[in-house]
């Protein structure tokens, strides 16, 4: 299922399969590996001994206020603690991790992550570690050309940027950013990998497409040449206001299966669509990942999808985007069609 565009036209094909290939650079082996995993282990109802992945919370806080991110509802501000990941014992998962072979790690889940001040030194532990695959979701606010110099030195796997839309409408999105000093610093990031001769990190773009439908032919110009790809979103039900449901009968989640989340706070979630913290799993400042992802909870929360209970076991599932029914529908970019996967029933309005 996909709720973005990127296999529908031959050229975002290409560039797909691109970007997958330049971010395993150094380690494609392992790479494949590892999505071999990611893809088989779940359809045979296995789970590793770790898991494949471990997204890391720097920070639940954001620096933006976006209309239709859950970060900024009333009940996000009141359930999920807004604490900066504790760097001691961000070095301890990491050495867990590294010691035992999690391919990678993401170091962002709901907030933004450069705000964190110590966000530069987790990339760089990561890195000295040796964990093969880091990479980072963010809104780019607080990335400068200096820190991006410095990722491409890593040798970051990847990076997804959120941009929505162009002008007005991203600066009204996304304030207090502003849409040309942001073009002019991706932009600079490109300069940056070609000047060091690297394709790495890979750079994502991601909006939705409510905001890009303003001025579609903008966005795509604006950006083509100058990141790896494109993303372009389905508006999900973030605030949670939907009321209806329509389900994939039989649907058997993989997510449990792959990876593991820590909440800045270092407790440990079920999964990565749990935004309000509503499956706690485990506590990284108690319990080694190892004793976290092997646990009753975590096993329970994969019986459970095995047996085809999640969405009626599960309050995050209930109202996952994963679990629901979808249309496709085609829009028209120039020459490009954008095919969105759409959440039946749904209207996106941007803050609805
Ligand atoms: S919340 Fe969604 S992604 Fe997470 S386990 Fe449930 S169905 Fe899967």
């Amino acid at each position: 299922m996909l709720f973005f565009n990127k296999l529908d036209n031959p050229a975002d094909f290409w560039k797909h399969l691109r970007f997958h290939f330049n971010r395993g650079r150094g380690h494609q082996l392992r790479f494949l590996w590892n999505r071999v995993r990611w893809h088989l282990y779940p359809a045979l109802g296995l789970a590793g001994h770790y898991p494949d992945h471990v997204d890391i919370e720097l920070s639940a806080a954001c620096n933006m206020r976006c209309p239709m991110c859950y970060t900024t509802t009333a009940r996000f501000k009141r359930e999920v603690p807004h604490v900066l990941f504790d760097f001691e014992l961000y070095k301890r998962v990491i050495d867990e991790l590294a010691a035992n072979g999690v391919y990678s790690i993401r170091l962002s889940w709901r907030g933004e992550p450069t705000v964190h001040p110590r966000f530069m030194d987790c990339v760089r532990y990561a890195h000295e570690k040796g964990i093969r695959e880091i990479d980072s979701l963010t809104n780019c606010l607080k990335l400068t050309p200096e820190m991006f110099a410095e990722l491409v030195d890593m040798q970051v796997a990847w990076l997804t940027i959120s941009f929505d839309g162009t002008g007005e409408t991203y600066e009204k999105i996304r304030a207090p950013a502003k849409f040309d000093e942001a073009v002019a610093k991706i932009r600079r990031f490109h300069e940056i990998k070609k000047e060091k001769g690297s394709v790495k990190p890979v750079v994502r773009l991601q909006g939705v497409w409510p905001a890009i439908a303003e001025d579609p032919e903008r966005y795509f110009s604006t950006f083509e040449s100058i990141v790896d790809e494109i993303s372009v979103n389905s508006l999900l039900d973030y605030l949670r206001k939907d009321e209806t449901f329509q389900y994939v009968p039989d649907f058997v989640c993989p997510v449990p299966f792959q990876r593991l989340v820590l909440g800045s706070d270092g407790r440990a979630f079920m999964c990565i669509n749990d935004e309000m913290g509503q499956v706690c799993v485990g506590d990284a400042h108690k319990e080694t990942i190892h004793d976290i992802w092997n646990g009753s909870k975590m096993a329970e929360a994969r019986r459970a999808q095995l047996e085809k209970r999640g969405v009626k076991t599960y309050e995050p599932c209930k109202v996952c985007y994963l679990a629901r029914k979808t249309v496709q529908k085609p829009y028209k970019v120039g020459n490009r069609t954008i095919m969105l996967e759409e959440l039946e029933g749904r209207t996106m309005v941007v803050g609805k």
